[in-house]
Order: structure tokens, then sequence, then C-alpha cells
């Protein structure tokens, strides 16, 4: 894939590549191609190799050289959503293969793998992939993906990329890498040796809440061909003005996580000092067991802060229910502060003795700071935790 414009340092690149002026009219921003089809110069002649959108369509092609410059890659691949590109990773592979993944995955992702690709005979083995030998015992001759995420949801624990990358290969299989807490601002899987960066571009991409989309991207080309040839066979490939939202997102995106970042530090400060708090679990955080791999690894420590509050759920209900900044919602990445209880939101579906066998305690809150003023945030954590406290008290 020709990257257009690829050129200057990440910045620079987030605004321009893939997108040049219109050549018609010069508009400077991508058109949103609202085409299914187009007109052929002669029979199967077709201009650009534009003939079908579900194939190729101008403004997600943009999209997808700028997310392939942003991750290093020389191709990448966009979707309809994060699980739609996981479905075209998947589909490469074939009954008998195996993948050996870490063992606190995104729900939908361990749904896909468990509820839909195993009845196809492919297994799933899960590891505790901050340990990397674990994930080496767990390889044999048909694993064919390491699939990992870093940091993960909601524990924010860090997998050593470039370390499971030399396993995965030295045992034959690519090692795919789920980027979408990082970005590509704050960590570079490609560079660190992973084969395939994989995003949901549904939360700091987009960066709005306002669309759902994924993308694959990769180096090898013919991975690419691989890949592409599911995306036209299955369908999946993401709509032009989805597209244009997702590109829209992205010129921002530096500047968001400058912010994303600094408020969730500050987030995860004061909640470290608040006496109704047992743990907070930020990799930015000296406290965090893996702050040094997260100093390594990453430029920057992301928005997500999880937090594990005194009085189990009730506490954290409470919490959640009496912020009036943060609302109350799944998802995260946006630049407004969302918060949830993992125990009876996102990860309701594990059983209570898997999930504390697991770390998730029954008190966790987890936030996904925005971009507001910092100050605001703190004192909306202040009333709420306020709230949890006469909640817990009043139980008792
Ligand atoms: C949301 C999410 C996904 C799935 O993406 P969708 O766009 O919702 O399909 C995959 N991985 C992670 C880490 C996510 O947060």
């Amino acid at each position: 894939m020709k990257i257009r414009r690829n050129h200057g340092r990440f910045e620079t690149r987030a605004i321009h590549a893939g997108q040049e002026s219109d050549p018609q009219n010069g508009a400077v921003m991508t058109p949103v191609y609202l085409t299914s089809t187009f007109e052929q110069d002669a029979p199967a002649k077709p201009r650009d190799g534009y003939e079908y959108s579900r194939t190729k369509n101008p403004t997600r092609l943009s999209l997808e050289e700028n997310i392939a410059s942003l991750e290093g890659g020389n191709w990448g691949l966009c979707f309809a959503s994060g699980l739609s590109a996981t479905n075209a990773l998947l589909d490469r592979l074939v009954p008998g293969d195996s993948v050996v993944c870490g063992n606190d995955l995104y729900g939908g992702t361990y749904r896909i793998f468990k509820k839909v690709f195993e009845r196809y005979g492919i297994e799933f083995r899960m590891v505790d992939a901050t340990d990397p030998t674990k994930v080496a015992a767990a390889m044999d001759g048909t694993t064919k993906y390491v699939y990992l995420e870093t940091p993960t949801n909601p524990l924010l624990r860090l997998n050593d990329i470039s370390h499971i990358a030399k396993i995965a290969h030295s045992g034959g299989a690519l090692l795919i890498v789920d980027n979408t807490f990082a970005t590509p601002y704050l960590q570079q899987p490609l560079e660190l040796g992973a084969d395939v960066v994989l995003h949901s571009m549904t939360k700091y991409l987009g960066g709005h809440s306002d669309v759902v989309a994924g993308a694959l991207v990769g180096k090898d080309e013919k991975l690419f061909d691989d890949f592409a040839f599911f995306q036209n066979s299955c369908g999946g490939g993401l709509d032009p003005m989805s597209s244009f939202l997702v590109m829209r997102g992205i010129k921002t995106l530096a500047v968001r996580l400058d912010r994303h970042c600094a408020n969730a530090l500050k987030v995860a400060q004061y909640l470290e000092s608040h006496d109704l708090v047992d743990r907070v679990i930020y990799p930015g955080l000296s406290s965090h067991p893996q702050h040094e791999l997260a100093k390594r690894q990453m430029k920057g420590f992301g928005g997500m802060v999880s937090v594990e509050l005194k009085g189990g759920v009730a506490a954290g209900e409470a919490a959640a229910c009496a912020t009036k900044v943060f609302t109350l919602a799944e998802s995260l990445g946006g630049v407004e502060s969302l918060i949830e209880t993992p125990p009876s939101m996102t990860h309701a579906s594990i059983p209570p003795a898997e999930r504390h066998a697991a770390g998730l305690a029954d008190g966790l809150v987890r936030l996904s700071v925005g971009i507001e003023h910092e100050d605001d945030l703190i004192a909306d954590l202040a009333q709420a935790l306020e709230a949890a406290r006469k909640a817990v008290t009043a139980k008792v």
C-alpha cells in the first residue's frame, strides 16, 4: 500500500498521512465518497482499482493509509467495528489451529474467541501473559497467533511486547497486539516486534464516542493480501461516513492524549491519597507493579484509571451513581469522562469466584478520564466518594 503524504513526525502525519486535497476542486478535507459503485473506462477497466465500495472506497482508503502511517506499518485495513477486525484476523485460521492469548481480554474478544471461533475447531489458550514463560509453555506446532492486550482491561496489567514477540516468533507464530488502550501515540507494537496491530477505533482514535470502527495494521504484504481477501469476501469494511469521522478524530489524537494522560495521573494521585480507596491501578504510578515496563514500552500512561474502593460492590455502585461530570456508561476513550463498575457492568458475565481469582475486586471502579478541567474531575470524584461512604455506612 502506498501511503500518500507520509512525511514528518507523528503529530504531522496524524493530520496529513493518506489525505490529499481533492484533485477535482481542491477540497482540503477528504470527501465522504458515498457511492457503492464506480464508473469504468472500459469493461473490467476500473480507474485506480475502484470498482465497488466493499472492496475499496476512497474515503476508507485515506483512513487506512493514515492508521498504517501512525502505527509504522506498510498497510492498514478498516472495519465496521473492532470485533469485525478481530473476525477478519480469525478468518485466516483453519480447524486445528490454536491461539495463545492473555487471560484478561476485552469481553467481546473473549466471546468471539470462545463462543464463535471455537465452534470451528480453533483452540484458544488463555494464559497470564504478564509472565512470558507461560506464553511459551502454552505454544505448540498448532499455534498460529499469540494475541495480547496491553494495558489490559480493567486491571491495566502490562504485557512485555518485545519479549513476547521473540517467544511467538521462535515458535513460528505471529504476535497480534490490541493497541486500543494505548493508541499508536503512546505505544508502537510493530516497532517492538509485533506482526499485526488491532484497534477498536471506537475508543481513542475516534475520540468523541460518535462512531464504531476497527482496524488491522501490519508490515508484511502477504498478510495484507490475506486480510484484504477476507475483508472483500466476508464484508465488514468500514463505511465512508464513519471513515471520515475517525479521520477527523485522529487529527487531534496527540493533543487529546496529552490531556488524557495528564488528567488521569492527577486523578490517580488524588485517589491514591483517599481513605476510602484500597488500591489505585494506573501504569503511571510508581505503585503499579509494572511501572518500569510501562516507562520502557509506553510514551505516556493513558487515560484509564481503575480503583478498588473499600465497601465492595455497594461502594462502587454508589460512587458511580453519584458522579455528575463523569457519566455512568461503558466504553472509553472519548473526550468526556466515563465511570463504570466492572463487577456489575462490563465484567458481570464472569462468575464471582472466577472474577476474584482473576484479581477483580468487588469494589472495582473503572474510569475513562476525559479532557475536562482536572479540578472539576477531582471535585466530582470527591463528592461521589462521600456519597459512597454514606451508602456503605448506612448499610453497616
Ligand atoms: C472496545 C474494544 C474492542 C472491540 O471493539 P468494538 O469497536 O467495540 O467492536 C476490542 N478491544 C478492546 C481493548 C476494546 O476496548
